[in-house]
């Protein structure tokens, strides 16, 4: 029965995981916005239609991950899907474990993250400030891309901090009316953040990695922890993850001319396409030498990346590509990097975003 509850759990945590992180969508947001900002138009001109799933229906989906006398071999649980779920089991087993709390923080954060301006830093101790911003110097220079770009980083340190954690809860929770209530409320939760190993300390707190329509990126360090934990360098990790959100960026910049392929009408279907894409592009920068100019090596590891982080849930709206979809989408975006490597140039986004559409069968 316990046994049941922890899947159960792990479950939920992985559903509201996987809705969250790396999303190009809005949030619901069930509190006020103090600062919205403005949403421009979807990137293509017609629009999915939505599964009609309920969530519940596509947590179920997630069950082969956790579920051993489920056999689906097309998306057995990878390597980063096994950190994840000893993550969440850690997470289900401390005695301060409140899904309500745990919702609350993971929110709270991602509304924080997404709203901030102001001074950033990458990794909890700065580790990859110096990798961010000579990416995103290499990112601005390679992409034809007409906007200002900005990358938030995102830290479980600032849910145990009194003053970033009070101005969230000021700015986001509707339950409280000034400063002084947001600092009671704050202390109260800091206790049990004490008392706690996980709470916030656990990477799901800081797990995002999304984009958002008016140029801003966020990666979480927690994201980038477990890509190390499931045997990933974290350095590559970044700059891949920062690569693939900075084609969202593309995405956007051109919603009014590029069209998702006709056959995809499903929403989960068009969420691939996009995530596939950003992978494949992603592949094509890293590899470029006026890119980031990566060694075969590091190619290789980001293939596993792509690989480790690929999903099964088919159903989904936010469905990323399957493990053997992002990994394939990555080698195309390799191929065509090196294809070109003696000419030296670079092909333009819309080039790019071509050529996808053209080899879309060796991605699936
Ligand atoms: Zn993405």
């Amino acid at each position: 029965m316990k046994k049941k509850f922890y899947s159960w759990c792990i479950v939920m945590l992985f559903c509201i995981f996987l809705c969250l992180a790396c999303s190009e969508e809005e949030f619901n947001l069930k509190e006020p916005v103090f600062h919205p900002y403005l949403e421009q138009p979807y990137h293509q001109n017609k629009t999915p239609k939505p599964s009609g799933k309920s969530q519940y229906f596509f947590c179920n989906l997630i069950k082969p991950y956790f579920d051993d006398d489920l056999n689906m071999p097309a998306c057995e649980l990878t390597t980063f899907g096994r950190v994840l779920q000893d993550q969440f089991e850690s997470l289900l087993k401390d005695p301060y474990f409140n899904m309500e709390l745990v919702n609350y923080y993971k929110e709270l954060h991602k509304k924080y993250v997404t709203h901030y301006r102001g001074e950033n830093y990458y990794g909890p101790n700065g580790e990859y400030d110096q990798l961010a911003e000579k990416t995103m110097r290499e990112l601005r220079s390679f992409w034809d891309l007409n906007r200002e770009i900005y990358l938030n980083g995102q830290h479980t340190a600032s849910l145990d901090d009194r003053e970033i954690l009070t101005d969230m809860i000021e700015s986001f929770d509707r339950s409280v009316r000034n400063r002084s209530e947001a600092y009671r409320k704050a202390d109260a939760l800091l206790e049990i953040n004490e008392l706690s190993p996980n709470l916030p300390e656990n990477p799901y707190f800081a797990m995002d990695a999304f984009t958002r329509p008016n140029g801003l990126l966020v990666i979480g360090d927690g994201l980038i922890e477990t890509l190390i934990q499931a045997g990933i360098d974290g350095q590559i990790a970044f700059s891949a993850i920062l690569a693939h959100e900075w084609w969202h960026q593309a995405q956007y910049e051109y919603s009014g001319r590029w069209t998702v392929p006709e056959e995809f009408t499903e929403a989960s279907q068009v969420s691939r396409f996009k995530e596939l894409e950003a992978d494949f592009a992603a592949a094509y920068f890293l590899t470029h030498k006026r890119g980031a100019t990566s060694n075969w090596k590091r190619i290789e590891e980001y293939f596993h990346l792509s690989f480790t982080v690929g999903d099964c849930l088919t159903g989904s709206d936010t469905h990323h590509g399957t493990p053997l979809q992002r990994m394939n989408a990555a080698e195309l975006g390799y191929e065509l990097a090196e294809s070109a490597k003696k000419k030296g140039f670079i092909l333009t986004s819309q080039e790019v975003h071509d050529y996808f559409i053209e080899n879309l069968d060796k991605v699936f």
